[in-house]
Parts: structure tokens; C-alpha cells; sequence
């Protein structure tokens, strides 16, 4: 598939599928280090995203898409993931700006980008125990995969499998930031559930590229 707005589209849509299916299970890992309301939240904000796009209504290129998502992420999400995948979004909409359709290095940028707007929003920095771990390896690998001269859709597996190992990296952390950070050394042994979150987001941009 080319990686044009329709992709952006198929890539939230898969996003908004695969959220809804793993919604128990980011639950089950808030409940164990958080509040127990990371699955619904996330599945309450990729609903209103996926009723935002139908019919063409979220723009015409991938940067007007990401924009749309980006509102109704901030909206609906709430808790700390809100703003904080709603930044991700939006920076992720800015990246891509002027372009119809993405090569692999616009996939950099865009995930380069998500990222840096998630740090400066949560101050948050890689080993921190967040979703920062998943979006940082995801970029590492990603960057890794287009300079090595994969193309758009082998950048997107890169980051899907990064995000997963970054995401398998938060058991064995220590929390300093966000509800996991008061338990201390009781989260150690737990995955942090926007780690996870992040790599069904990550792993649902490779699939829908593929
Ligand atoms: P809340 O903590 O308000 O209940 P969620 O449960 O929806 O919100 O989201 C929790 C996730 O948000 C955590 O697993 C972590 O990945 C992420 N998070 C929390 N605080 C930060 C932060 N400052 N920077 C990056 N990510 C954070
Ligand atoms: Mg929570």
C-alpha cells in the first residue's frame, strides 16, 4: 500500500480494532501499577477517532488525517495518555505537512516527531517506565531500518517490533513518572500499559502498510 491518507486511515482504523480487542488487558496492567483505566481510556479515544474518519471527513492527506485524530484523541482520552498521545499525534500531523504520500524517511520524522512531543509534554525520558520506552526504541529502529535502505513499509515493521522490545523493557524499570511512579519498587516486574499501548498503535501502522 502506498503511504497516502487512505493509509493513515487503515492505520487508525486497525488501531482502533486492535485497542478495542486489547482494552482487558492494558485494564488488567493499569490495575497492577496505575488506576486500571488504560484500556478504556484508550478504547473510548480510538472510538471517537474511528467516527471521525469515516467518508473521507478527516482531510485529504496524511498530515490532515493525523491533525483529525489528534483533536479527538485530546477530547476523548483523558487521564495522563490524552495529552500526551494527542501531542504525539499533533507533532506526528506537523512532520508531514505539504506531503500526499510518505517514504521512508517521512516515516522517521513522523515517529522522531511523536516522540519528542510526548517527552517535552511529560517530561518523561527513556528508563522512565512510560510509553516513552515503546516510541523511543520504535524510533531507534526505525531510523536504524531507513538508513540501512529499507523502505517505507519494512521502516513501519522495524518500529512495530522496537515498540514491542521497549514496551518488554518497562518490566524491570523503576516508575519516575505518571500513578506507577508511587509504588516504587512494587512496579518492578509489571509492564507499564502505555509502553504496550503504544506498540498495538506501532504494530497497526506496519499492518496496515503491508
Ligand atoms: P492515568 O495515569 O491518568 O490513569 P492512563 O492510565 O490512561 O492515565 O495512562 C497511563 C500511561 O500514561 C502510563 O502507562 C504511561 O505510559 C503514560 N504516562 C503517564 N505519565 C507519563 C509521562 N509523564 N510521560 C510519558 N508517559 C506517561
Ligand atoms: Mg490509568
Amino acid at each position: 500500500m502506498i503511504l497516502d491518507s487512505a493509509w493513515v486511515v487503515a492505520w487508525l482504523t486497525a488501531a482502533a480494532d486492535a485497542i478495542a480487542e486489547q482494552a482487558p488487558t492494558l485494564n488488567e496492567l493499569d490495575r497492577e501499577i496505575g488506576d486500571g483505566d488504560h484500556g478504556e481510556n484508550m478504547n473510548r479515544g480510538f472510538e471517537a477517532v474511528r467516527a471521525a474518519l469515516g467518508d473521507g471527513a478527516g482531510g485529504s492527506t496524511p498530515s490532515e488525517v493525523l491533525r483529525a485524530a489528534a483533536m479527538k484523541l485530546i477530547s476523548s482520552i483523558g487521564g495522563a495518555a490524552g495529552p500526551l498521545y494527542g501531542t504525539a499525534f499533533l507533532r506526528a500531523s506537523d512532520a508531514v505537512s505539504g506531503r500526499d504520500e510518505l517514504g521512508s524517511r517521512d516515516v522517521v520524522e513522523l515517529i522522531d516527531a511523536a516522540l519528542r512531543g510526548i517527552e517535552e509534554r511529560g517530561h518523561a525520558v527513556p528508563g522512565d517506565k512510560t510509553m516513552v520506552d515503546a516510541w523511543s526504541a520504535a524510533a531507534t529502529a526505525a531510523r536504524a531500518a531507513s538508513e540501512s535502505g529499507g523502505d517505507a513499509r519494512e521502516v513501519l515493521q522495524a518500529a512495530a517490533g522496537g515498540a514491542e522490545q521497549g514496551a518488554a523493557s518497562t518490566d524491570a524499570l523503576l516508575p519516575h513518572k505518571g500513578r506507577a511512579s508511587y509504588l516504587g519498587e512494587r512496579a518492578v516486574g509489571h509492564r507499564d500499559p502505555g509502553a504496550v499501548s503504544t506498540a498495538v498503535i506501532l504494530r497497526a501502522a506496519a499492518e496496515a502498510a503491508a
